[in-house]
């Protein structure tokens, strides 16, 4: 069972000393779970291949993007002929208007939508503006969401700051998170009572309409509804980072599958159909006072690469086609099952959550509503789980939490390899 990581770890050892800590963003160091990380030499479906020539069945997707699969042929076939025809322009070009007419047409509260380069810009972006529209300088967001790295969002956010143990980040000054303001994750009165103490204050409330980046956490019923009251009372603006959840929960994101409907949307990795994108768009309204129309700046010279609209209008023509969310769906529950009952007959206290296609096995008895409750999760019980299923090629993320994501290259074959792995490798926690 043992893999070969001959050339990985030389390359590990080559990056650390010409990269920090090795690798280009900290998750990927898979540090929380006690490995060094392998270098990927291929990928296509839902298959990687390492440069040892070890393939793993992954549930990562480059962090969420890869819906319709690594390499998929359309979307290869797409950037080449982009490609050959210049690779950025600075320039207005079709592909952008092609792609903006896409997104508003799928996501329900998008009437104007701006791109930008990462997820991390859309949601500074997106704050910048709901900050410029109001005029008011305070805003909510909540224990365990990540919404990128910028300065204002960097407290208690999950992902890497969660595994990684950072309670935010030096080199962010306070007054700079001054106004930001976290709250429990689907406390509804933590919200009612900051309105009341400083409502004509706050500017927007930002939230991952389902939490991806503290493991899997749902929204629990009235928590988005709630939000969307307050703000509508307040005149505060209320965004979804949908970076994760955009086209992945349903052609229109989470808030078509949950039925609220923000004033600004934050979108990512998934409309770039694996190149670097993100876009934020909403009510007209709003949108309309971002510059050059309005005062609010935003700007950036690789804004709308063709390469990259390419890349997310075929991804997104794939998304759109019939089946594709009740295949995500069938195959997530499936896999989900199959976990559960691995879990059970191992003895291992697991709980799952779960949302379509995304999902997270906390190794924890308790339910997790929270940021809180997931980090009640045995970490030390995940990365045996996490090395044991490595080890019987399924790649999942190298931390309690995050996310498993299954797209359309996952087949039944794979679905029961990696079920047959979980069986293994949950005996492997319960014995240790
Ligand atoms: N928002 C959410 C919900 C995310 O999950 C992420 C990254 N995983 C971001 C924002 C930041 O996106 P990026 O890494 O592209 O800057």
């Amino acid at each position: 069972m043992k893999r070969k990581d001959t050339l990985s770890q030389k390359l590990f050892h080559r990056a650390e000393q010409v990269i920090p800590g090795g690798v280009n963003s900290p998750v990927r160091s898979g540090r929380s779970v006690g490995v060094s990380p392998f270098f990927v030499k291929n990928a296509r479906g839902c298959r990687l291949e390492d440069e040892d020539g070890n393939i793993f069945i992954d549930y990562v997707g480059s962090w969420g993007p890869l819906i319709a699969g690594h390499a998929h042929p359309e979307v290869v076939e797409a950037v080449r002929q982009a490609a050959t025809r210049g690779t950025s322009y600075g320039i207005p070009c079709r592909l952008e208007v092609d792609m903006a007419e896409k997104v508003v047409s799928m996501v329900p509260s998008v009437e104007s939508v701006r791109m930008v380069n990462s997820g991390t810009e859309a949601t500074m972006s997106a704050i910048r503006l709901a900050r410029g529209y109001t005029g008011r300088p305070k805003l909510i967001k909540f224990d365990g969401c990540y919404h990128g790295h910028s300065d204002c969002l960097l407290v208690k956010s999950g992902s890497g700051l969660a595994t990684l143990g950072i309670p935010g980040s030096p080199g962010v000054p306070e007054e700079i998170v001054a106004h930001t303001l976290s709250l429990p994750y689907n406390d509804l009165d933590a919200v009612e009572e900051a309105f009341r103490k400083m409502g004509d204050q706050i500017a927007c409330v930002i939230v991952e309409p389902v939490a991806g980046n503290m493991g899997t956490v749902p929204p629990a019923p009235g928590f988005l509804e709630g939000l969307r009251r307050l703000c509508d009372a307040h005149g505060v603006v209320l965004i979804f980072d949908e970076v994760i959840t955009g086209f992945r929960l349903a052609p229109g994101g989470a808030q078509e599958r949950f039925g609220v409907l923000p004033d600004l949307t934050c979108l990512g990795k998934i409309i770039g159909g694996g190149l670097p994108v993100g876009a934020y768009g909403g009510r007209r309204e709003i949108m309309d006072h971002i510059a050059p129309g309005g005062n609010v700046y935003q700007a950036g010279t690789l804004s709308g690469n063709p390469l990259a609209m390419a890349a997310g209008w075929t991804m997104l023509n794939i998304l759109s086609r019939d089946g594709v969310y009740e295949t995500l769906e069938d195959s997530a529950a499936y896999l989900e099952a199959g976990l559960r009952r691995a879990a059970a007959d191992a003895g291992v206290p697991v709980t799952m959550n779960r949302v379509g296609s995304m999902g997270c096995a906390f190794f924890s008895p308790e339910p997790v509503r929270d940021f809180d409750s997931a980090l009640k999760s045995n970490t030390e019980a995940y990365g045996i789980y996490f090395r044991e299923m490595l080890a019987r090629g399924v790649y999942l993320a190298p931390s309690q939490f995050e996310c498993f994501f299954v797209g359309l290259a996952h087949d039944r074959e794979a679905l029961d390899q990696t079920i047959q792995a979980a069986r293994e490798a949950f005996q492997a926690v319960q014995i240790a």
